[in-house]
């Protein structure tokens, strides 16, 4: 990886096949598949080094196979706490226990990884891109103090903020305002004693209360604890949370010590409020967006990283090859990405789960009421029949389910 940190002046017109621009997750993976196929490829980010955000910190599932099938895995397993068994809990009864790897890492930690990981073959610059200019031939990019760079093809991979997009006419198109609140913030055992567990997962108690559920698992050196809330922001339950963290938490979640252990808070609890959005208008000549910058993603659903896989895979491996085989690059190539059928199956699915538990977690009518019950009956049966014969168990689970009840 050549990373130039200082800053200087770029070598009169920088000239690369593929430009990145945006080196978190989505635009960091995209780089190293291109950069691995043998394209010569330029990622750009605003930081050197990618600070410490509050984005995902559990990868699991399908982001594993994955990793995986891009050849990445190797590099999430070295930088992560890898745990196996999640032990989960409603209204302070054992629901179920999961069996499955998972992996906690701090995003910055994940991001650094993976670049890493990156090959000789891109170059990355650190610098804030101010303008673009996208066409059916060159693409041009412009890097505040530092000059251009132009390629055959412009990846955006620039997350959620959308003023870059705005310079190519591209849109956004809110789904869901203000969808979901999550929490995130470190703990340790009270006293001298370690916790009953290494990952539990608390589901919420009351409707009323918003709360989907607590992840708690090992990241880096620390118990890190992911809260899922569809509440509203200016709810003074908010602050409570924000002021005092361990109270509130044991107030709404009454059997939380006894289920993990007595705890204390170590530092501020970090926040972030989700706006659901789709790019609009965004088939042009010359440029894609990938990740977030596309469509965002509801944390408690967990299909943020599902998704930006499945957009890197699909792109660097199907698309980007057929594109760059042939001269120019016009809106009529870009449009096969956003019409892939794989792709389009996952940001549907985003969607849909991002729905279901929002509506799963406050939702009071009959309907969901009963839903709700048949969710979580369904997995304390199961976890009933696993105990007293796993065959049987795993025969039932093999049984065709509708995919949004099978998710978290
Ligand atoms: C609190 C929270 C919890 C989440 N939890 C989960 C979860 O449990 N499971 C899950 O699957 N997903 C989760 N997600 C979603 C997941 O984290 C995101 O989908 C993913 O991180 C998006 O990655 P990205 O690369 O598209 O965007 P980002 O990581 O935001 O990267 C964008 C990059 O673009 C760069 N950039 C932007 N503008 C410029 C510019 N002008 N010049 C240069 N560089 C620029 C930025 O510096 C940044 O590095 C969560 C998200 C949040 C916010």
């Amino acid at each position: 990886m050549t990373a130039d940190q200082s800053r200087p002046p770029l070598p009169a017109g920088i000239d690369t096949e593929i430009v990145l621009v945006g080196g978190g997750l989505s635009g960091t993976l995209a780089a190293n598949v291109l950069g691995r196929a043998g394209y010569q490829v330029t990622l750009i980010d605003r930081y050197a080094v990618f600070p410490r955000e509050f984005r995902v910190e559990k990868i699991a599932g399908d982001q594993i196979e994955k990793l995986r099938r891009i050849g990445l895995l190797d590099r999430l397993a070295g930088a992560a706490v890898a745990f196996d068994e999640i032990v989960n809990i409603r209204k302070g009864r054992l629901l179920d226990r999961t069996h499955a790897r998972h992996y906690g890492i701090f995003y910055d930690d994940l991001v650094n990884a993976m670049r890493a990981a990156l090959p000789d073959n891109v170059r990355f610059i650190a610098g804030r891109v101010n303008a673009l200019e996208a066409g059916a031939e060159r693409q041009r990019v412009s890097i505040l103090g530092q000059g251009d760079v132009t390629a055959r093809l412009l990846v955006l991979a620039t997350g959620m903020g959308d003023i870059l997009k705005r310079d190519l006419g591209i849109e956004r198109r809110f789904v869901h305002q203000r969808q979901s609140l999550t929490f995130g913030f470190n703990l340790r055992p009270a006293g001298a004693g370690a916790f009953r567990h290494s990952a539990l997962t608390y589901y919420g108690e009351r409707t009323s209360d918003g709360i989907d559920y607590l992840n708690l698992f090992p990241a880096a050196d620390v118990t890190r604890a992911n809260l899922f809330v569809f509440r509203d922001h200016r709810d003074p339950w908010v602050k409570a949370l924000r002021e005092q963290p361990k109270e509130t938490l044991i107030d709404t979640l009454p059997g939380l010590v006894k289920a993990f252990g007595d705890f204390e808070v170590m530092d501020k609890v970090e926040s972030w409020l989700t706006d659901i959005t789709v790019a609009e208008n965004c088939v042009k000549d010359g440029v894609v967006l990938i990740g977030d910058a596309y469509q965002t993603s509801c944390p408690a659903a967990g299909t943020g990283v599902s998704r930006l896989l499945t957009d890197v895979e699909r792109l660097c491996k199907a698309h980007v090859p057929q594109w760059l085989a042939s001269p120019g690059m016009a809106a009529a190539k870009i449009a096969a990405f956003y019409g892939d059928p794989a792709k389009l199956a996952m940001d549907a699915h985003g969607l849909q789960l991002a729905d279901f538990r929002r509506r799963l977690t406050i939702e009071n009518d009959l309907r969901w009421r009963a839903r709700r019950h048949l969710h979580f009956s369904r997995r304390r049966i199961m976890h009933g029949i696993n105990r007293l014969s796993p065959g049987f168990a795993a025969r039932l689970r093999g049984l065709k389910r509708p995919r949004l009840e099978a998710a978290t």
